[in-house]
């Protein structure tokens, strides 16, 4: 049940993108097309699924040193896909464009390995406010190796990137296969912001359906 939670944002997201779209194209929105902009929203981590399969979990750890964001999370891609769209069928082009990049706005900020901004010309993940390491101060702390790391290691950075190579390196260090729990069932800034967000557009869509 709790692998629910990850997921939530991303429900925020695609009622956002369909109040967005419509907003933008003037189109009427009807209750069917939040059925179409959640699961929009949700789509790149269709490149979880076969890891889903095979595992009975998603997880890049020691275990398991691949991240699913191999797959569909290209953001320059479906930028570009999404703006085609846009120009050709408005309102449904327009969602697309808006679900996705709040997809991948939210791996960039939230749990994971950032995401590959600038492919095809680099494979460099990219995430912002967040250790090197991929880890909030408490959990670094509760495992006994805050101490260990140097203060280059502790800073927070703005933007903080891994290269292709460095990546697995990374992951097979710090990666974690609990992340749900150490993520999403403590409060930290990244569980707080997306519960909100995601409490928030209920609110909103159950005013906007009731109107
Ligand atoms: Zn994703």
């Amino acid at each position: 049940m709790k692998q629910i939670l990850p997921v939530l944002a991303d429900i925020a997201n695609g009622i956002f993108a369909t109040l967005l779209a419509g907003w933008i194209t003037n189109t009427e929105i009807f209750w069917w097309h939040f059925l179409v902009g959640v699961p929009l929203a949700m789509m790149p981590d269709l490149d979880a699924v076969p890891e889903l399969l095979r595992r009975g979990k998603v997880a890049a750890s020691s275990d398991y040193v691949y991240d699913h964001r191999e797959g569909l999370h290209y953001p320059a891609v479906l930028l570009l896909v999404g703006i085609v769209l846009a120009w050709l069928v408005g309102f449904f082009g327009w969602l697309f464009l808006i679900a996705t990049m709040l997809h991948f706005v939210n791996d960039s900020y939230g749990v994971g390995w950032g995401v590959a901004w600038l492919w095809p010309f680099s494979r460099t993940r990219y995430k912002c406010a967040d250790r090197k390491v991929n880890q909030p101060k408490r959990m670094l702390v509760a495992d006994g190796v805050w101490e260990k790391l140097s203060v280059d290691e502790r800073r927070v950075r703005f933007i903080v990137s891994w290269s292709e190579e460095e990546l697995p390196r990374f992951i097979m260090r710090w990666g974690r296969g609990d992340w749900i729990d150490k993520w999403y069932l403590t409060r930290n800034w990244v569980s707080v912001t997306e519960y909100l967000l995601f409490m928030c557009s209920l609110f909103i869509l159950v005013a906007f359906l009731l109107r």
